[in-house]
């Protein structure tokens, strides 16, 4: 089985091969931090994310280099700094850092590089200078503008007729463009806003020519896999492989062009100018950063998907169920010798399907019922009180959660989770008077705690290394 990937540039399924299979580079386009991130910007952080994971176990953990940049110059985080009289590095700091931290509680690995736009400024303006060289771009009143004459194959990757790009482009176009495609590299900087020197005055550069700088800097070009949500096929993904050409790479630029369909929300693009947001950093106020990491991951990551409560909340019970298959499974084990794992056929081969599954093109829905037939065959080696099978499957099991970035947590902190610290103290509490009940020997007091650990819908399971509980389904 042989991973396959479907890529924007051939409109079809391809097997994926890399250029060097012992290095292996993917980069993803990733937020403006000015403000806290909506769980539709997490959308594609959580799919390049499992795509980074499973790069890793078919190439290894070392052979896959990933980097998601950070734009941090950008109009927005100008006018938020002035808004509230900071320097613009704090916004931007205090913004990355609270994104990270969403990110990791969403289950995302940190990149292996995260480039910012500021620490890119030498090779951004190297590379417009290689433009101008070539004849791919050119000054004009303050401006670098990239001469989309000059790149043949213009339009291929959105597939957009010429005609469109024109009509497009003509809205509001500056009386000093060549021609009305033509797209800014370098401007000139607003009074009060940052600027960095150049050779063609002092300015700021256009957001297409930062990702090319960044990948070439961080990755070096071409690279394998490129990434981002479907709203940048065009302009932004066009324009950076017409500049990346342009600049003396050759006509790949990027082997494999993937792209996330939107994450809607009343049925439209989940986006900050129509309001119509749900910022991550609430939700995992509410839920636990894998439920919401499995509802992102409910449906194919190229269909559109709508957020909605109720789809949290299957994501929420789904991994109930593979927690309370854990969670018995441990408690069975700890009552038995030990004994050496076997997995049985068909946990083998539900195994091997969450991979197959996801080496279809991320097909996640189908990855999903893999693990659930996997946790079925878990569940039926404890029936069948087979020890190396239940032992065996729940490596499995483990093992091919995380390789989706699942069932990382203790399954009794799972459950548990569901408890707030104020419940959580009082059941301690109770459970502590039960043992002092029953070691005297109080029968009568140890079942009235019981029932009042009943009535906070709390389960007592009583086993060898003592009492453990967890909230009730
Ligand atoms: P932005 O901060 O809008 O540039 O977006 C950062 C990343 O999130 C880009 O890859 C976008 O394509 C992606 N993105 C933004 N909004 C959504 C959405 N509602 N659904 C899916 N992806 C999105
Ligand atoms: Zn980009």
């Amino acid at each position: 089985m042989t991973l396959a990937l479907y890529d924007t540039m051939a409109r079809a399924k391809r097997p994926f091969e890399p250029r060097d299979p012992g290095r292996v580079t993917m980069y993803v386009c990733g937020p403006t931090v000015y403000n806290y991130a909506h769980i539709g910007n997490f959308r594609p952080v959580v799919v390049f994310d499992l795509l980074y994971r499973v790069l890793r176990r078919l190439y290894g953990e070392d052979a896959v280099v990933y980097a998601a940049n950070v734009t941090d110059v950008d109009d927005k985080i100008n006018k938020k700094a002035a808004d509230e009289g900071v320097p613009i590095r704090e916004i931007t700091d205090r913004y990355l850092s609270a994104y990270n931290a969403d990110a990791a509680a969403l289950g995302a690995l940190p990149p292996n590089h995260q480039p910012r736009v500021t620490e890119t400024m030498d090779a951004i303006v190297g590379m417009i200078a290689r433009l101008v060289d070539n004849n791919a771009a050119y000054a004009a009143e303050g401006h670098v503008l990239f001469a989309t004459e000059a790149f043949a194959d213009y339009g291929r990757l959105s597939g957009k007729p010429l005609d469109d790009l024109i009509a497009g482009a003509r809205v509001d176009v500056a009386p000093y463009k060549k021609d009305p495609r033509d797209f800014v590299l370098w401007k000139p900087s607003k009074p009060g806003e940052p600027e960095w020197e150049s050779p063609w005055g002092p300015g700021r550069p256009g957001w297409h020519i930062e990702c090319s700088a960044m990948i070439e800097q961080v990755l070096g070009l071409p690279i394998d896999i490129h990434g981002g949500g479907v709203d940048l096929i065009f302009p932004h993904h066009e324009n950076e492989l017409a500049q990346g050409v342009c600049a003396g790479h050759s006509r790949e630029y990027a082997r494999f062009w993937l792209h996330n369909g939107f994450l809607n929300m009343a049925q439209e693009k989940m986006s900050k100018s129509l309001g119509n947001v749900a910022l991550a950093h609430d939700l995992l106020e509410t839920w636990p950063g894998e439920a919401l990491r499995w509802a992102l991951l409910a449906g194919h990551y190229r269909q559109q998907l709508e957020w909605a409560d109720p789809l949290i909340e299957q994501a929420k019970s789904a991994l109930d169920r593979l927690y309370r298959v854990l969670d018995d499974v441990d408690r069975f084990l700890s009552g038995e010798p030990e004994a050496e794992g076997r997995p049985s056929r068909a946990a083998r081969q539900a195994h091997e399907a969450v991979l197959a599954a996801l080496q279809d093109d991320l097909n996640t829905p189908e990855a999903f019922a893999a693990l659930f037939q996997l946790a079925d065959q878990v569940r039926a080696a404890i029936t069948a009180r087979d020890v190396a099978a239940a032992e065996g499957g729940r490596d499995l099991l483990l093992d091919a959660g995380a390789l989706m970035g699942f069932l990382g947590a203790d399954p009794q902190s799972w459950f548990q989770g569901g408890a707030d610290d104020g419940l959580k103290a009082r059941v301690e509490a109770l459970l502590e008077a039960r043992q002092a009940a029953r070691a005297a020997k109080n029968w009568p007091e140890a079942d009235r705690i019981r029932s009042e650990l009943t009535a906070l819908n709390v389960e007592v399971m009583d086993g060898p290394a003592g009492a453990t509980w967890r909230i009730r389904e």
